[in-house]
């Protein structure tokens, strides 16, 4: 009999290793051994209490190996054809094809999409998470190939911002020659640099933090602003158009702070577009007030958007083969840890002491 282990959350910044006996990969399964887990922000919000799931298996950003098939399964989601010891990367969340979201064709808002992300770590399947040695694929889950060209630790992330910005900024349309803004220059907001960047942008990435400037400056950003040196929202909005020598077409809120949609409103121009991405909390202390007569004297139109389209993974892995060599993607996660260890990781980088963590489930602890 064949065991595996995972890290479940016992209780409010608590975490419990469990072992179960691995589960045979029932008609459109796949069983999978991750290789490597990514600690996001998320993550972090969840382990925290801040967030309805309890007991669940933590972590939602892996990549691993095929290590059994079930009845049906022969290719990706993408057709590709799939065996055991393939690489592959998971979209983290389902789409039950039946709910009201996913009949307008929005996926991404599955009303069932977290059915087994958060489900009770002891309930079968049991490996639902990504801080485990493997993970169950479930039928209703899209999952693709991974190139060769992608690492497993970039592959991994790929899953959840890089799919997310590149969905999010599809939407907004060509970005060729378009200025585009973005506040913050945490993870996603450095994804979306760099992939506006490559669609030929001119990108311009708000922030506070000296070394997340100095990161946006290596995923393309043509220009920064920094807080610190540009205290208020009317600084920012001159400096900003004296860079760019116009107002910026769309702004990317990334920050996760309220009040920056308030800032985003202000910056853009006329018949321009905010996108709304880094605040996902709604509890009412992270409420910010924004004058709304902007969005209507300036015919804005703005974007919130949660998770992406399940297929554009396989468009973030094909451009992170084709242009991710022309960014430090592996300096992004500057910390590996055992699955023994996940308790530890998400310490560290709550505390801030590691940028980004990564969990290797398949290393014992030192
Ligand atoms: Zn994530
Ligand atoms: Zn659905």
């Amino acid at each position: 009999m064949a065991y595996g282990r995972l890290a479940a959350m016992s209780g409010v910044r608590m975490t419990e290793i469990q072992e179960y006996e691995l589960p045979e990969p029932v008609e459109g399964q796949v069983l999978m051994r991750v290789s490597k887990a990514n600690v996001c922000g998320s993550d972090i919000h969840m382990w925290e209490g801040n967030h309805i799931f309890r007991d669940h298996v933590m972590g939602h950003e892996m990549t691993g190996v095929v290590e059994a098939l079930g009845d049906g399964v022969a290719t990706d989601s993408a057709g590709s054809p799939i065996s055991i010891g393939d690489r592959i990367v998971p979209v983290y969340y389902q789409t039950c094809q039946r709910c009201p979201n996913c009949l307008q064709g929005l996926f991404n808002i599955c009303e069932h999409g977290s059915d087994f992300q958060g489900a009770p770590a002891a309930r079968e399947p049991h490996f639902t998470g990504a801080f485990a040695t493997h993970y169950v694929v479930q039928r209703a889950q899209y999952f693709f190939k991974v190139p060769d060209e992608v690492p497993d630790t970039v592959a991994a992330g790929a899953n959840c911002g890089f799919a997310q910005m590149l969905y999010v900024l599809d939407q907004c349309g060509a970005l060729a020659d378009r200025t585009v803004v973005i506040q913050g220059a945490g993870g996603v907001g450095l994804f979306a640099a760099a992939i506006a960047s490559v669609s030929g942008a001119e990108v311009i990435v708000v922030d506070g933090v000296a070394d997340r400037l100095s990161d946006a400056e290596r995923f393309g950003a043509n220009h920064i602003v920094d807080m610190g040196e540009f205290p208020t929202v009317e600084d920012r909005r001159k400096r900003i158009v004296e860079l760019a020598g116009r107002e910026p077409d769309i702004v990317v809120e990334a920050a996760g702070v309220p009040v920056a949609l308030d800032e985003a409103i202000r910056l853009v121009r006329a018949g321009g577009e905010v996108v709304e991405v880094g605040n996902v909390s709604v509890s009412e202390e992270r409420a910010a007030a924004i004058l709304p007569g902007l969005i209507t004297r300036k015919c804005l139109t703005i974007r919130g958007t949660l998770r992406y389209q399940p297929w554009y993974l396989a468009r973030a892995l094909r451009l992170l083969a084709r242009e991710g060599h022309r960014f430090p993607f592996s300096s992004l996660t500057d910390r590996e840890y055992a699955l023994e260890e996940t308790q530890l990781a998400l310490e560290r980088a709550a505390n801030k002491q590691v940028a980004r963590a990564i969990i290797d489930p398949q290393r014992s602890a030192r």
